[in-house]
């Protein structure tokens, strides 16, 4: 099987601003594997406070490449994985990459969607979250004048003042609200009363409200919340969604964390047995990862994948955006393909 991959940077149409920092870009790394005249294309991004860099995420892929020449597709990708994994720890997002490139290329092969060559229920469109950076009042007025066809928007809290944050953006909109606090609260009696204001305030889900090391503390909240917790930094794989023991009551999912959509669909099985909610979300991807994660919509109770409308050079084209909702067609694979500015 053939790899290549190449560098990208994504650039966002305002600074994005999350609890701790502001950026303007995303650095990203395509990758394609070829076979039988196919392509299968995967994507690696890489917002800097993950700590996987480019130039170790192109090391990665030219060790990985080393496995892929020996790799036979008919016997399966999941002994490949299985094999990067212990040769080469960490590195999660470079492993999405991969893996989505590999499942996308072999349901080309099969002639399905992804859902479809894995027999998962299929949901073709779902109303998503337009996400709303920490910013200025004049300028989170014109993100959310921006957002106006998108239902639920979700917010970056975190900041100093959150309460007058949440209330400046109920002057401006009705709309159902997701709260992102990134970690940035550290009082949970002060969560907890924050949780019910919120819920007043039509919240309708809370991320990751205290640092990930607070699991004795969210476990005390998420018993008391009017809201679903949901479990982001908390939450990367299977193994650390195994040691959650209620600590939170739905997790946010991304690609980039879990090392891809095989993983991602043992977590889901878990959650489904657990009873925890399942938001699909992304880190700050094109439509080639956001549009793989589509694939999973039967199986989700709420979905975060706004990502490729924050970008003015995405170079794949994939899910589309209509009143709010995010929508895949039925294309073999993932359903993303890389356009004119993306050679791979
Ligand atoms: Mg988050």
């Amino acid at each position: 099987m053939k790899l290549s991959y190449k560098p990208y940077s994504l650039i966002f149409k305002h600074p994005f601003g999350v609890s701790g920092n502001t950026r303007k870009e995303t650095p990203t790394v395509f990758v394609s594997v070829q076979e039988g005249g196919y392509l299968g294309y995967g994507e690696a991004c890489l917002p800097p406070y993950l700590g996987e860099t480019i130039s170790e995420t192109l090391a990665f892929f030219e060790k990985a490449r080393l496995l892929l020449n020996a790799f036979n597709l008919s016997s399966g990708s999941q002994l490949l994985f299985n094999q990067l994994d212990s040769l080469l720890p960490g590195h999660n997002a470079a492993k999405a990459a991969l893996n989505m490139a590999v499942n996308d290329l072999q349901a080309k092969l099969a002639g399905q969607s992804f859902a479809a060559w894995n027999g998962l229920p299929i949901k073709k469109q779902m109303p998503t979250s337009f996400t709303i950076g920490i910013d200025t009042e004049e300028k989170l007025i014109q993100k959310i004048n921006e957002a106006e066809d998108y239902d639920i928007l979700k917010i970056k809290a975190g900041t100093v003042n959150d309460k007058a944050l949440i209330s400046l953006i109920r002057k401006h909109s009705n709309k159902a609200l997701y709260v992102d606090v990134n970690q940035g609260w550290t009082d949970k009696q002060y969560v907890l009363e924050m949780a019910g204001w919120l819920a007043d305030q039509n919240v309708i889900l809370l991320e990751q409200p205290m640092p990930k090391e607070m699991k004795a503390e969210m476990k005390w909240l998420s018993k008391r919340c009017p809201i679903t917790t949901v479990a982001d930094e908390s939450v990367k794989r299977l193994s650390d969604l195994k040691n959650l023991e209620g600590s939170f009551t739905g997790i946010n999912l991304k690609l980039m964390k879990c090392t891809g959509l095989d993983e991602a669909l043992l977590m889901i099985d878990h959650c489904k047995q657990q009873g925890l909610k399942i938001l699909l979300g992304c880190m700050a991807e094109s439509s080639c990862g956001t549009s793989a994660m589509a694939q999973l919509m039967g199986l989700a109770d709420y979905v975060d994948l706004d990502a490729p409308q924050l970008y003015t050079n995405d170079p794949f084209e994939g899910v589309k955006y209509k009143n709010g909702d995010i929508i895949w067609y039925d294309l073999p694979g993932i359903g993303a393909v890389p356009n004119k500015n993306l050679i791979l």
